[in-house]
C-alpha cells in the first residue's frame, strides 16, 4: 500500500540528483534520454509502492521542484 507520493515540477530541475541519493527507499532515478528544456536530464519516480511520503527528497531539492504527498491512513 503507497503510503507517499511525489511530483517533480520538471521545468524547474537542474538535474542535480539530490532527490536521487537522498531517498533512502530509492524511488527516484536519473532518466537517461528524458531532458527538460534547459538540458537537464530528469529523475523519474519509479517506486510508488516503497514511497513513504517522508519528505527528504523535497527538503533535498535546490530547486524546491518537488511536492511531496503523504497519504492519512485511517
Ligand atoms: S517522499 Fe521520501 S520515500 Fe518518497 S520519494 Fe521522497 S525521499 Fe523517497
Ligand atoms: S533535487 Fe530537485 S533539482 Fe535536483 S534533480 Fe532532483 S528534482 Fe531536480
Amino acid at each position: 500500500m503507497p503510503r507517499g507520493r511525489i511530483e517533480i515540477i520538471e521545468e524547474y530541475c537542474k538535474g542535480c540528483q539530490l532527490c536521487v541519493k537522498f531517498c533512502p527507499k530509492d524511488c527516484i532515478e536519473i532518466s537517461t534520454d528524458k531532458i527538460n528544456p534547459n538540458g537537464y536530464l530528469l529523475p523519474i519516480f519509479v517506486s510508488e509502492d516503497e514511497c513513504t511520503g517522508c519528505g527528504i527528497c523535497g527538503w533535498m531539492c535546490p530547486e524546491c521542484t518537488i511536492d511531496v504527498y503523504r497519504y492519512i491512513e485511517n
